[in-house]
């Protein structure tokens, strides 16, 4: 019933766009509308997970309420998007949680925090876990390397095959169009690493009322990139461990060390960024029951990155252990609720990107 709703808010509202065209070079989202002369529910999902958010529509719209039209693109998209990533979550028993994907982050949290911690506290002695540990291995004194790769590999191969079977589900409801590749891939490419929608035509976002800024953008590169770079750097630790023989912790000036805290500064400064935003910004354009589920998504993210670069900071003090573990459960916590939860804006709107991509390409070509 609420997906109906929700439906039928935005075909309304993109009937009126389709007629008004007043707002065609704000975004990718009103070109592609334009070659659609009806909506069906794929085209909806496609176009929803299109919009950036960037509210410059919201206040250019003549017919943004307290107009009798009350077209407010922004917050009409907002919770299409969340209708489509409930509807098309793997598996099925997904949709459940992603419906509440407030509260499974903050119980993930709890709960992947909790687990660490209290096995951790459970099978090493006191000695052991609050003891000063410096030596080559010393993570693995306190949390043995097994326990720490079989957890890590069984839930994030788990999470991402569940957002790619996602995605994929989402690819194949919103239209055809076979395989993507060649120039489409690489402008969609483009369009995810350099964030254009959120440029504006190079004057930016009405990141918190009518005034343009860029903030927003820079804010989500650093999240973007900082997450990229924690990555790098596990991946390049893990290189060192298995390929190199070199164990853990690596010097401050070594490679993983150096992309992990770059990635950690990115991910804080952007997560902090972006919920003060999120509190300044004008209330009208948001969907304010979607508030807690993108709040809770940002937090989790800003402790995963925090508990890093304190756990840095203090490697070589008593303290390491505790951290240790309390880090641990969060990356574990984020990888629970990495498929069902806010997370997944960035695959399905990078799906979004690639579909808009190649839908424009036979026209670019000619
Ligand atoms: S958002 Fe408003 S001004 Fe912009 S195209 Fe739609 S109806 Fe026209
Ligand atoms: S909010 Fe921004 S990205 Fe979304 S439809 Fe409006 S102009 Fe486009």
């Amino acid at each position: 019933m609420h997906e109906a709703e929700t439906r039928a808010t935005a075909r309304r509202a993109m009937e009126i766009c389709n007629a008004c065209r007043y707002c065609e070079g704000y975004c990718a989202v009103f070109p592609a509308m334009e070659l659609r002369r009806t909506f069906t529910d794929g085209d909806l999902d496609y176009l929803a997970n299109l919009c950036h958010d960037c509210r410059g529509c919201y206040y250019s719209c003549q017919y943004a309420p307290p107009h009798e039209f009350g077209v407010n693109l922004p917050r009409t998209f907002a919770e299409l998007r969340q209708v489509t990533w409930v509807e098309h979550a793997w598996p099925r028993a997904g949709a459940r949680l992603f419906a509440r994907n407030g509260l499974v982050v903050a119980l993930a949290a709890a709960l992947g925090v909790a687990l660490v911690l209290l096995l951790t506290m459970a099978l090493q002695p006191a000695d052991v876990l609050f003891g000063v540990h410096r030596a080559p291995g010393a993570f693995y004194v306190v949390i043995p390397m097994a326990a720490m790769v079989a957890v890590a590999g069984v839930t994030f191969g788990f999470a991402l095959l569940a957002m790619l079977a996602t995605v994929v589900r989402f690819w194949r409801a919103t239209g055809s169009g076979g395989l993507p590749r060649g120039r489409p891939l690489l402008r969609a490419l483009g369009d995810v690493l350099t964030l254009r929608n959120l440029g504006g035509g190079g004057q930016g976002c009405n990141d918190v009322d009518e005034g343009f800024s860029q903030t927003r953008r820079w804010l989500h590169h650093c999240l973007f990139y900082g997450f990229g770079l924690c990555f790098a750097s596990t991946t390049v630790a893990a290189g060192y461990e298995h390929l190199l023989g070199l164990r853990a912790p690596y010097p401050f000036w070594s490679w993983p060390v150096v992309l992990g805290t770059l990635g950690g500064l990115g991910m804080v400064i952007g997560t902090i960024g972006l919920f003060a935003l999120k509190l300044a910004g004008d209330a009208a354009p948001r969907a304010p029951r979607l508030l807690g589920a993108d709040v809770a998504l940002l937090a989790l993210l800003g402790m995963t990155a925090a508990t890093g670069l304190v756990l840095l900071a203090l490697r070589a003090t008593g303290a390491m252990g505790v951290l240790l573990a309390v880090h641990l459960g969060f990356v574990l916590a984020l990888f629970l609720a990495m498929p069902y939860s806010r997370f997944m804006h960035g695959a399905f709107r990078a799906a979004a990107l690639l579909r808009n991509a190649m839908e424009h390409e036979p026209t670019d070509a000619r």
